[in-house]
């Protein structure tokens, strides 16, 4: 699955499916995305691969108070992922929609509701939280265990 920025100077490909997709209606992802919430792919960042140019990290504030790096195109600026002080470096958070077919990501929980647009309608059969939640007693063992591995190789 190949993404890239709006100049497109930045051209990545995520190399494996993602772990769990977030919507995220946090107060800091909706003024940072200038709309109703985030859109995120959790990978391993080893999946995450540059095909062209070099992304600039900015740290900005997360929900979590803990921070995040956002990976963006010098020239045009566009965020493509994040990495999240909360999960350490391993892991990377893709922006669904500078993915070339983001449909097909849909989300698989939505976090941080607690801040959600009153208009915003949330599908019924996914998860919703107010705020986090423990991926071991939401996550899909597969993804599970791609989690423990990137967790062991950090020690
Ligand atoms: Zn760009
Ligand atoms: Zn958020």
């Amino acid at each position: 699955m190949n993404g890239q920025c709006s100049c497109g100077e930045i051209r990545f490909e995520m190399t494996d499916s993602p772990l769990f997709n977030h919507a995220c209606h946090c107060t800091n992802c909706q003024r940072q995305s200038g709309s109703a919430h985030a859109l995120n792919a959790m990978i391993e960042s080893s999946c995450v691969k540059v095909v062209s140019g070099t992304a600039e990290g900015i740290i900005m504030e997360t929900g979590s108070g803990m921070g995040q790096t956002i990976y963006r195109c010098p020239s045009c600026k566009v965020g493509l992922w994040s990495t999240y002080a909360a999960f350490g470096d391993g892991f990377s958070f893709v922006r669904i929609g500078a993915l070339e077919n983001p449909g097909q990501y849909p989300p698989d929980i939505n976090i941080f509701t607690k801040s959600k647009q009153p208009w915003v309608t949330l599908l019924d059969g996914i998860p919703a939280v107010p705020e986090f939640y423990d991926p071991k007693e939401t996550w899909p063992a597969p993804a599970l265990q791609r989690m423990q591995a990137v967790m062991d190789a950090a020690g």
